[in-house]
């Protein structure tokens, strides 16, 4: 066998990405990744890194001077506000009802924090009873954190509430925003949400490799008055701010393509403008609800609590979700997601995220589901999904 691996694995083949992440990234940035690398420490590198905190305090609606990407995916950014404001004993109210909120309970525990769950069943929200009753259960809850947009199910969370209760029980209010940065409003500082993160790969439409991330004038108190130093010296936001910060202090070598990229996506994203960007995201969820529906498909989660950005749908009666799936992608080049957890089997997930919510992928995904579903047991009719998009637009 030659050492050259076959054609078929490299260069990758064409796709459509309607996931849940990564979500297609514009030619711009692109390019900017396929740009010379300049050090870590130069001059014009420096005057990136400021100009990506003044972008990133844009998107993120804040004012927050500790505002930077962390180097890894929206992982790290998750594991990253956990393990730094986070000491061995403290209690932490979680709200889970997915994936995600799953994630950080277990990133929580190892990080020796007493956890209290604030739990739902998938794909609804986390209502504010059952968080006021968790933070009932505690006796100085240390953070109260939710995830915003769920992914695993596509669920938008109310913030407004958890939030003063938060703060009622003087609980740091944490939220996961790795989806809907980007794609629906976040206002970090009109909430008064004290540290939020996200991801480069979904809304932001930058390849997966950085991990924003905010933390206000409380969070940062609560950093400064640690006992302990932060269990992991990777994520130890004491020491990333120096990098950061006015003094440049060398803490690991920034990965400079992924702070290009990451540089023209945010440009990208201001050049369009945020409300704009949201008005797309709505725009085009509502086409594909209401071409989905006209296939005869069913939405899985209730039309107040829907995500713009992740649709989540559910796989009718006697339909293979992985055979359907398949034939997305070998026919037509278009990759969705399926469903996690209990909802494995269960749902689709539709994502039209940041320059994959176009109205032309909309169409084209339609069309598709509307010539492959009649194949796998759905009667429809082939064209209906489409024109009902196109009535959606038109009504405009
Ligand atoms: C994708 C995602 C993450 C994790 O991001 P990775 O880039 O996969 O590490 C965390 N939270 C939510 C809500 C997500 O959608």
């Amino acid at each position: 066998m030659s050492l050259i691996p076959p054609s078929e694995v490299f260069p990758p083949p064409e796709r459509l990405l309607l996931g849940p992440g990564p979500s297609q990234v514009h030619p711009r940035v692109l390019a900017a990744m396929a740009l010379p690398l300049v050090g870590h420490l130069d001059p014009s590198f420096v005057a990136l890194m400021d100009e990506t905190k003044r972008m990133l305090r844009a998107v993120f609606g804040t004012t927050n001077e500790l505002t930077i990407p962390i180097s890894g995916t929206g992982s790290a950014g998750l594991e990253a506000a956990i393990v730094n404001l986070v000491e061995p004993g403290d209690e932490v109210v979680i709200g889970v009802n997915g994936v995600f909120g799953t994630r950080l309970a277990d990133v929580a525990e190892r990080a020796g924090a007493v956890v209290v769950r604030a739990e739902a069943p998938w794909g609804e929200i986390v209502p504010a009873e059952t968080i006021a009753a968790a933070l009932g259960r505690t006796k100085k809850p240390r953070l109260l954190v939710l995830v915003h947009a769920e992914t695993s199910t596509g669920v938008r969370q109310p913030l407004e509430d958890a939030c003063r209760l938060a703060h009622e029980h003087d609980a740091l209010f944490v939220i996961d925003c790795v989806t809907s940065l980007g794609g629906c409003p976040v206002d970090v500082d009109r909430l008064g949400v004290d540290a939020a993160y996200s991801g480069t790969q979904k809304c932001l439409s930058c390849p997966p490799g950085l991990a924003p991330i905010t933390f206000g004038p409380r969070a940062v108190a609560r950093l400064r008055a640690r006992t302990r130093k932060v269990q992991s010296w990777y994520l130890d936001l004491t020491m990333l701010e120096k990098y950061w910060g006015e003094e440049r202090v060398y803490h690991h070598t920034a990965p400079i393509s992924m702070n290009y990229a990451l540089y023209e996506a945010l440009r990208v994203t201001l050049e369009e403008g945020l409300e704009a960007r949201f008005t797309r995201h709505r725009r085009n969820h509502e086409a594909l609800v209401a071409g989905l529906d006209a296939l005869g498909l069913t939405m899985a989660v209730a039309p107040e609590r829907r995500l713009w950005m992740l649709n989540s749908v559910r796989v009718p009666a006697g339909v293979d979700d992985a055979a359907v799936r398949r034939a997305l992608l070998e026919e037509d080049r278009i990759e969705i997601g399926g469903g996690l957890g209990p909802l494995k089997g269960r749902t689709w997930r539709i994502g039209l995220m940041g320059e994959s919510s176009t109205g032309d992928n909309v169409r084209r995904l339609l069309a598709a589901l509307g010539r492959i579903l009649p194949r796998h047991g759905l009667a429809c009719d082939a064209g209906a999904g489409v024109a009902a998009a196109a009535r959606v637009y038109a009504a405009e």
